[in-house]
């Protein structure tokens, strides 16, 4: 049947009928309209962490991960050393990424079902005064761990170092407050839990540090500060913008602000995760994470431990029903993920739930219990 299926990965995720409307059109990357919207999108963006006056809103396209690249080779000086804290799949990706633009990097390992802690933290960052910036993922995605991102900016502040917050799964769902929570940048992107379409990124760079970025890039396409002073002096993007994935975004952005702006979306993101772990409780799934550090983001489950199980089988099954699952991303344990981000609810969550229990009847598996 020609209808859309029901997103449950995080991001690209189910859009409203208005986000994808708002795509219709062609737009010139010159035009005062288009570049009006560019505006409109930054300005909304920044009220989002109440950064007006502190902080500049710097939009770059491509995926999350380019973003995140940008802001790394900015804000970091070639000579810098950067410690990521590690907690996840997307840690990893952002330790490489720094490494292979050739700065220091040293990985703190944290286990992937625990908040990376602050304490140990606040060890290191005294114990090594050559560390310069502190990479962060506030929600990690790999297994749906929400971290610390007060108490480590608050850290940072204290022993003077940088912060650069990967911020893509939780920027407008989780609450982020740049006039108390101190970062140099902080990343996402327009295809999360703005529920816009994928195809740009976007920094939130404290302005205190802005002008001595300048040179840090060995980028042309990706350095954030040459990216911020064009579109300052010209209004208009410095290479091609992704035009119809900004519009979507500001169409997203306006009925994120209608439902009532981040606390509305945490609200409903939170039902979505509670129906989704109640639901799948009953047909006997077990979530990898204690439910006091899972962000209602994406839920990490466990296999389940019948022979019969097999997620290609059991993902074709579900998507049959409408439904598209996402894969476990975790080295040591069998599991999948469900995402709750997007532009549904808890009854899009119950029927999800009830494709699920169909799907396991199909292949004659009696319990998602996990193996014990
Ligand atoms: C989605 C995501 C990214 C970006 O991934 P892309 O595939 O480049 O969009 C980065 N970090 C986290 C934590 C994410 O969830």
């Amino acid at each position: 049947m020609d209808r859309d299926k029901i997103l449950l990965t995080p991001g690209p995720l189910t859009t409203t009928l208005r986000t994808k409307l708002a795509m219709l059109k062609d737009w010139g990357s010159w035009d005062a309209d288009f570049n009006a919207v560019t505006a409109s999108v930054r300005k909304s963006l920044l009220a989002v962490v109440h950064g007006a006056g502190s902080h500049v809103v710097v939009p770059l396209q491509g995926s999350g991960t380019f973003s995140v690249e940008a802001a790394v080779a900015t804000v970091v000086p070639r000579d810098g050393h950067v410690l990521v804290l590690d907690n996840g799949a997307y840690c990893k990706r952002a330790a490489r990424l720094t490494s292979l633009m050739g700065r220091r990097c040293t990985l703190m390992p944290f286990d992937e079902s625990q908040p990376v802690s602050p304490m140990a933290v606040a060890d290191k960052l005294g114990a090594d005064p050559s560390v310069t910036h502190v990479i962060l993922i506030h929600c990690e995605t790999g297994a749906g761990v929400l971290n610390p991102l007060r108490e480590i900016a608050d850290l940072c502040e204290k022993h003077g170092k940088g912060l650069i917050v990967d911020a893509m799964s939780s920027f407008g769902a989780l609450d982020i407050d740049a006039r108390e929570t101190r970062f140099d940048a902080l990343v996402a992107a327009s295809g999360k839990c703005l529920e816009g379409v994928p195809g740009m990124g976007f920094v939130v760079i404290r302005k205190a540090i802005l002008e001595a970025c300048a040179g840090n890039s060995q980028s042309l396409a990706m350095d954030l500060v040459d990216q911020y002073i064009y579109m300052e002096k010209t209004t208009q993007w410095r290479f091609t913008p992704p035009t119809h994935v900004v519009v979507a975004l500001h169409e997203a952005i306006a009925q994120f602000e209608a439902e009532g702006g981040q606390p509305a979306r945490l609200a409903r993101y939170t039902r979505n995760c509670e129906t989704l772990v109640r639901g799948m409780a009953a047909l006997g799934f077990k979530p990898f994470l204690d439910a006091a550090v899972q962000a209602p983001i994406i839920v990490t489950f466990h296999a389940p431990a019948d022979p019969r199980y097999d997620f290609t089988a059991f993902y074709a099954a579900a998507r049959a029903r409408g439904f598209i699952l996402y894969p476990g991303k975790l080295t040591t344990v069998d599991t999948f993920r469900v995402g709750c981000i997007g532009a549904i609810g808890p009854h899009e969550m119950e029927q999800a739930v009830h494709a699920i229990a169909l799907t396991l009847q199909d292949m004659g598996i009696a319990s998602g219990a996990p193996a014990s």
